[in-house]
Formats: C-alpha cells, structure tokens, sequence
C-alpha cells in the first residue's frame, strides 16, 4: 500500500494512461527483472540492447508526434515512463534524459530537415542520446565553455572536452554545446547535432568510478577536430544554443523533482515494511514511538511535496510551469528527498548499508539530484531573482 496516497490527479486519470502504464509496468518487470539490472550494474551501463527492447515496446518518444515517428502523445506518457522505472526498480536506463530532456530540443528547435532525420531512430532506439554541456572547467557558469564549432567549408570542426556526460558510452547521437563564437557568452553558443557513427576525432573517454547510479555510463568525451555538416546546429541558426538551453530547463528541472518525488515514495514503502517485519525488544521496529515519530513526518512533509510536484506538472501541460517555480520543485523535493533517504535507511540499521538493499542504493543514487541539472545553489539564485 502507498505510504504517500495523494489521489491521483485529475490530469491522469484517462483510461488510455492507465492501459499503457499497465503496458510499460509490464515491460519492465518481463525485460528488466533484478538479475538483468544487477548485471548493468557490474557492467557499470545497460545494455545497448536494451534500447532497442524499449524502443519497440514503445518506451522511447512518447511524446514525439507520430509524423516523426512518435507516439503523439503528451507529458503524461512521459510521466509514465519514469514512475513505472522507479517502481520497478530499473536503475540506470535513462529514458527520461533521452525522452523528456532531449527529445524535446529536437521537437521544438529542430528544422524540418533535422527532426525527419534523427526522431525516427531515436524513437526505435536505433539511436540513444546524449547532452554534453558541462566542461572539465566548466560546470554551473555555462556561458564560459570553451569547446568550439568553428566553420570550416561547407561545416564546422569541433575541439574540445565534456565531463561526466550520461549516456557517455552508449549514446550515438549527442547534442553538444559549443562556442560557434568565442568572442561572445551567451550568444556565441550553439548546439550542435553529432552523430558519432564514423565521426573521425571523436572518442570516449573512461566510464567513471561514481559514488553511485553504478548501472549509468557516466563519461568523458573528447573531440578533435570532428566534422559536423553544416545542416547540424540545432535549428539552422548560429547562436541561438544559450536561449535553447534556457526554454527547455524549467522541464529538465521538473522531471529531476519527479524522479526525485517517485524516489521519496519508494524509500518510504520499502522501510515501512521493513520496520513492520524486523524485531527488536521483543516488539517490531515500527512499534518504538521513535519510528512512528519520524515516519509520520516525512510522511508529512512528502505528502506536501507530492501535491507540489503535481501542481507543477498541471501548470507544465498548460504551458504555464516558470522557471522559479520548477527551482523551487527541483531544489525542495531533492533536498526532501535526501533527508528521507537518510532516515529510511537509519531504520534498516545495518541492512541498510549493505547494496543488497534497495535503501542502501538509494541512498547512494540520490546524492546527485542536489548537483545535476543545475546545482541547488543555482536554483536558489534563480528562485531569488524571482523576488
Ligand atoms: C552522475 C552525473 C551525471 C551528469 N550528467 C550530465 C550530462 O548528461 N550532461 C552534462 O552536461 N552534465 C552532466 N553532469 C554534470 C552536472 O550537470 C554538473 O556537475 C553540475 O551542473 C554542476 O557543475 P560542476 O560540477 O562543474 O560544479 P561547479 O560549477 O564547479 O560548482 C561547485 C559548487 O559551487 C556551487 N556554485 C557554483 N556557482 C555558484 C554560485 N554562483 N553561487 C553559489 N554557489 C555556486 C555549486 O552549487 C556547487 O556546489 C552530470 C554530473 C554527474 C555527477
């Protein structure tokens, strides 16, 4: 039973979600059952097969309109999609950075040319995705990046290096942010489409050792003088990469405090039901008022978030979520999250240590969600600017 039982809103409550939340909750528990997901993590990446299974099973594009080979549906697919991963316990298969965060700078910046060419694949999964922003040097102050697309004949070569990049080793097409002007900040970004099949000057770099997501291929890439054809800056025009990057955040940020959201819900069930079987004293765990005390808190306090994160996502399908209020939800609903993380896995004692458990993962997995996708102390100087 759900520990956090905020009814369903309203926006989801469609008979066609409810089928294919059916349809994605099967898929992953058939295709992706705990041995399968253990062996990613050893492999330190999912399968690249993996990919495929999902695209075919009708995971990946969603949201893409079917004339470029989507789903035509909307966000709340989207959302599916990512609730269904949680619940299941399907780490490191990021479907939500390739459908929600990527997927979209295509539908909504590309040119006719560039979305017939790429969203087909990347609906298969014949092509997985990337974003490459953050910089060995460069992190939260994205105008100062120094990797560069400079013209050359009827293209542009690309130099440089970006760090900790998901999807690093499996992805083959990848959104790239470099300077088409290194003489200007923000106006002198661009993003460029690379497709890695062939791509002469580019490689991987090492799969990096993280503190967690140890099933995700976190990695270095490295570009020396690679060709990118002309067609291939992100919606035809030099420059505009700054204010591209911009538009689509306030969604990045939103699905950061979903997941996170989905994740709180998760900690709580697993050590609700842990505290009710394990003994101490004679009496269960759950029957010190102490645990009463702190699970009824964050029980609280998450049910707060949970009503939050769906006002959020009700203003998103309006076309009215702003960029201070999904800061507030990226960085509040994380914070939240590992605070409940922490306590959980306080109640599993040593059980909770050990990776075996789900709360031990967790607690490892969570860490990021407070630094990615603009730090929180980035989404505190953006909810600041809104006063
Ligand atoms: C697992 C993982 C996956 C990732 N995936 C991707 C990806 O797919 N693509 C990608 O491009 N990047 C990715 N990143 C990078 C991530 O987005 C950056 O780590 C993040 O944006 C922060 O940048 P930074 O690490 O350079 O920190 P820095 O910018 O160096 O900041 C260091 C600290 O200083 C604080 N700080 C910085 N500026 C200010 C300020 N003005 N005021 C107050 N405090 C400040 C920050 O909040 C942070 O706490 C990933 C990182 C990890 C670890």
């Amino acid at each position: 039973m759900p520990v956090i039982d905020v009814p369903q809103p309203a926006f989801m409550e469609d008979e066609e979600i409810a089928i294919f939340a059916d349809a994605v909750g099967k898929f992953y528990k058939q295709q992706a059952p705990e041995k399968r997901v253990h062996k990613w993590r050893e492999d330190g990446q999912v399968e690249r097969g993996f990919w495929n299974e999902a695209g075919a099973a009708g995971l990946l594009g969603v949201s893409v309109p079917t004339e470029y080979g989507g789903h035509g549906g909307d966000f709340r697919h989207d959302i599916v999609v990512i609730d269904q991963q949680t619940q299941n316990g399907v780490e490191g298969f990021a479907a939500s950075l390739h459908n929600t965060i990527i997927l979209p700078y295509l539908v909504r910046h590309g040119t006719e040319e560039q979305k017939q060419k790429y969203l087909p694949k990347l609906v298969t999964g014949d092509l997985v995705s990337a974003i490459a922003m953050s910089e060995p040097d460069v992190g939260s102050d994205l105008q100062s990046i120094t990797t560069t697309a400079l013209k050359d004949g009827n293209g542009y070569r690309l130099n440089g290096s970006k760090t900790w990049i998901s999807n690093g080793q499996t992805a083959d097409f990848i959104i790239v942010v470099a300077k088409t002007d290194p003489n200007e900040g923000a106006k002198g970004i661009s993003l460029m489409l690379l497709e890695t099949e062939g791509a002469e000057g580019f490689q991987r770099g090492k799969k990096l050792d993280k503190v967690g997501l140890d099933a995700q291929d976190t990695s270095e890439l490295f570009f020396d003088n690679v060709f990118i054809p002309g067609d291939n800056v992100l919606g035809g025009v030099e420059g505009k990469g700054f204010y591209q990057l911009m538009g689509e955040l306030p969604q990045e940020r939103l699905v950061i405090a979903m997941g996170a959201m989905t994740g709180i819900e998760k900690a709580l069930e697993v050590t609700v039901d842990y505290v009710k079987n394990r003994k101490a004293f004679g009496k269960t765990i759950w029957d010190f008022q102490n645990t009463q005390f702190v699970l009824a808190d964050l029980k609280a306090r998450g049910t707060a978030a949970r009503v939050f994160v769906n006002d959020c996502i009700a203003k998103l399908l309006e076309g009215k979520l702003d960029v201070a209020t999904a800061s507030m939800a990226k960085y509040w609903v994380t914070e939240l999250q590992s605070e409940v993380v922490d306590k959980c896995l306080q109640f599993h004692g040593g059980a909770g240590y050990m990776n075996d458990y789900a709360i031990g993962r967790m607690y490892r997995d969570t860490r990021i969600a407070r630094i990615y996708g603009g730090s929180n102390e980035i989404m505190k100087m953006l909810i600041a600017r809104s006063m």
